[in-house]
């Protein structure tokens, strides 16, 4: 058996970091050097609440490294988040950004706030003092925000808003992820499901898996969650679970994810939906499915239940789902994991996109932009592949080492100022 081990987003991270810096044989310093983020923001957020009162929330923002260009990331509003979880985050999309091969760095924000407990007048003047505090820090060119956890597009209007209000005029490059009619770009939303679903057809081709009729099980029905089935359903898999916060459901014969979107809008949750059996989302892990789909939280496939895992291929769409034991496990049962840092890097390309349509002041349709995500994604996925092949090691650690190495490759050729 395995035992549990305690771990924290940032213990994760630096071993992950540590194991690719073994592997590229990585120079002291600059192991060193990408083992801290550059620079870390912490504010306190004074917000006038709609009764009257104040009241004040911790925020920070998160800097990796920007030696391929400048830093990118999220912000989310999560009412348990560290400092170290907001670091770990920033580092991995650093990786995440590499891999991708878009010119970006890595960073992410992070506000220690129930979203749903605040009305949106309230959410609003939180985003805006957040923004005000680290606008110097922000910028097209400098840090460019994105939504993420209980965050969306109309806090990224929001985070526009105040940025280009401070400087004087309209900057739309500034944050990505906005609504498509203050420049937002088509397709963002759906982006990061619809790349996992990019990586899942890949890996199923070298794994030998029919798609058609594929049984797919998926944790979390979120903005990533829902797409993600919704694009597996496209290609004619059959999604057989769904679940959210509440609970799930399972129907063996496949759900339609766009009729349990409405359902869920209309209950609030995706139980009780019809010609479906409720389940708990801990059975939702263990389904008999060939591909799982985790997309809410960290730490969901653990040392308790990986022995309970029946599918063939897990498609990290959450950032960190999988604890080290269980991932290790996973691959000593032949399971085909495709790793966060790959799987759910749509959404951080088409925030790419929309960007150089912002500094370009142009448009472009849906078709293309899903066209060069689908281009991107298997990229990408080839590239990953093809270094796990050559080292024999697990698609993480071949991500890991393609994002690792890219970066350290551009702090190597930069050098070290002064
Ligand atoms: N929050 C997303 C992520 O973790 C998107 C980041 C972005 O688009 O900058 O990848």
């Amino acid at each position: 058996m395995f035992m549990a081990v305690e771990h924290t987003a940032l213990t994760v991270a630096l071993a992950q970091l540590k194991l690719a810096a073994q592997k590229l044989e990585l120079n002291q310093g600059i192991y060193k050097m990408l083992s801290q983020p550059k620079r870390s923001i912490m504010v306190s957020i004074n917000v006038r609440l709609d009764n009257g009162a104040i009241d004040v929330y911790n925020g920070v923002r998160v800097q990796h490294w920007d030696a391929r260009g400048p830093f990118k990331g999220g912000i989310r509003y999560y009412p348990k988040i560290t400092l170290d979880e907001v670091a770990a985050l920033s580092m991995l999309m650093t990786w995440k950004c590499a891999i991708a091969d878009i010119p970006y760095g890595g960073a992410k924000g992070g506000v220690c706030v129930d979203s749903k407990k605040l009305s949106k007048r309230e959410l609003e003047r939180l985003t805006r003092r957040y923004v005000s505090l680290i606008v110097e820090y922000l910028g097209p060119h400098r840090d460019i925000p994105a939504p993420d956890m209980y965050t969306d597009a109309q806090t990224m209007a929001w985070v526009m808003d105040t940025y280009s209000q401070l400087k004087g005029y309209m900057v739309p490059e500034c944050v990505t992820g906005k609504p498509v009619e203050v420049g937002g770009s088509e397709g963002r939303t759906e982006a990061t499901g619809r790349g996992v679903i990019h990586c899942v057809q890949q890996a199923a081709q070298r794994i030998d898996l029919r798609l058609k009729d594929a049984s797919v099980a998926v944790q979390g029905f979120g903005n990533v969650g829902y797409h993600a089935a919704q694009a597996a359903a496209e290609l004619g898999c059959k999604v057989v679970a769904v679940s959210d916060s509440t609970g799930g459901i399972y129907n063996p014969n496949g759900l339609n994810p766009a009729q349990v979107l409405k359902h869920k809008a209309e209950t609030g949750s995706v139980q009780a939906f019809k010609g479906s059996r409720d389940i708990t989302n801990e059975e939702l892990l263990e389904t008999s499915c060939d591909i799982l789909v985790p997309a809410a939280l960290e730490n969901q496939i653990t040392c308790n239940n990986v022995d309970k895992i029946k599918a063939r291929m897990v498609a990290e769409a959450a950032n960190g789902p999988t604890t080290p034991e269980a991932d290790k496990a996973l691959y000593e049962k032949g399971v085909c994991l495709v790793p966060d840092i790959l799987a759910n890097c749509g959404g951080v390309t088409v925030s790419y996109f929309e960007w150089v349509q912002n500094l370009t002041r142009e448009h472009w349709s849906i078709e293309k932009v899903n066209r060069k995500l689908g281009e991107k994604m298997t990229r990408a996925f080839n590239d990953v592949y093809a270094l796990s092949q050559k080292e024999e090691s697990d698609l993480r650690t071949g991500a890991l080492m393609l994002g690792v190495g890219r970066v350290a490759d551009a702090i190597k050729t930069l050098g070290l100022w002064p």
